[in-house]
């Protein structure tokens, strides 16, 4: 029988490249996104994919979202916490706000996507945890001290999911991808992109579907004996 895959954010950028990735692969793939309904509504015409709408930063939303999936499409065996979002901000400048919804959506937003659906992997005795990290988190990134504080924390939190959940066959791991060219990186101004790039010595952005080929090989069968490892995806820009 076919896998359930959760992705959270998973509707558009790198998210929707997992998507796509997990479901030609064979998983019944399900999509979370926060609020653009228009960016869901055509990628589920483009590509069949159901999306479900909740804040990851709420425990309740996202009990009662996953609930919702895992009655509709299945009980899920992969999840992938990929949403995230970045309010950067030199740190003498940062706002408590600023920090605060950083922490919410990227931090907080990892416990309350992998803790409903647990106790379901552990009684199953198979789980994949699959969380989008960033070379920020590996490395610190100037005006991102909240970004690069919750990226390493995704890190910590894989490690000790992973040695909870090995004697279930449960394993989790994080990818850490470097600049890939989607709407949060392209947002940024032209010069500064310019300079990111200049620091990369494979001298290009990445693109989703090269993180969306690490998180399907650690979904797999094959991947059941990497856990609570890193997989820096950058261009060589940083060696973490
Ligand atoms: P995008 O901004 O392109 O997409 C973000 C996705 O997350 C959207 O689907 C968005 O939903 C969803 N999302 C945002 N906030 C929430 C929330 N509170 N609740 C539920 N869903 C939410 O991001 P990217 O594809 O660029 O990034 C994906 C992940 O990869 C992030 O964790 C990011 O930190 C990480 N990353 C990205 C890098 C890059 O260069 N792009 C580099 C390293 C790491 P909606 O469409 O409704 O807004």
């Amino acid at each position: 029988m076919a896998r359930t895959a959760l992705v959270t954010g998973g509707s558009r950028g790198i998210g929707a490249a997992i998507s796509k990735a997990l479901k030609a692969d064979g998983y019944n793939v399900a999509a979370t996104y926060a609020g653009n309904d228009e960016a869901a509504a055509s990628f589920t015409e483009e590509t069949g994919i159901k999306t479900y709408k909740w804040n990851v930063g709420d425990y309740a939303e996202s009990k009662a979202g996953i609930e919702k999936v895992e009655a509709e499409v299945g009980p899920i065996d992969v999840v992938v916490a990929n949403a995230g979002i970045t309010r950067d901000a030199p740190f003498h400048k940062m706002t408590p706000e600023q920090w605060q919804q950083v922490i919410d959506t990227n931090l907080t937003g990892v416990f309350n996507t992998v803790h409903p659906v647990w106790p379901g992997m552990r009684e199953r005795k198979f789980g994949r945890v699959i969380v989008i990290s960033s070379v920020n988190g590996q490395k610190g990134q100037f005006a991102q001290v909240n970004y690069a504080a919750t990226k390493a924390g995704d890190i910590g939190i894989v490690r000790s999911l992973a040695q909870e959940g090995a004697r279930a066959g449960i394993t989790a791991n994080a990818v850490c991808p470097g600049y890939i060219a989607t709407e949060m990186v392209m947002a940024v101004p032209e010069k500064v992109r310019e300079a990111i790039i200049s620091q990369i010595p494979a001298g290009r952005l990445g693109e989703p579907e090269e993180i969306a080929r690490c998180v399907a090989f650690l979904a797999s069968d094959d991947a059941q004996f990497i856990n609570g490892s890193t997989i820096s995806a950058n261009g060589a820009q940083f060696f973490g």
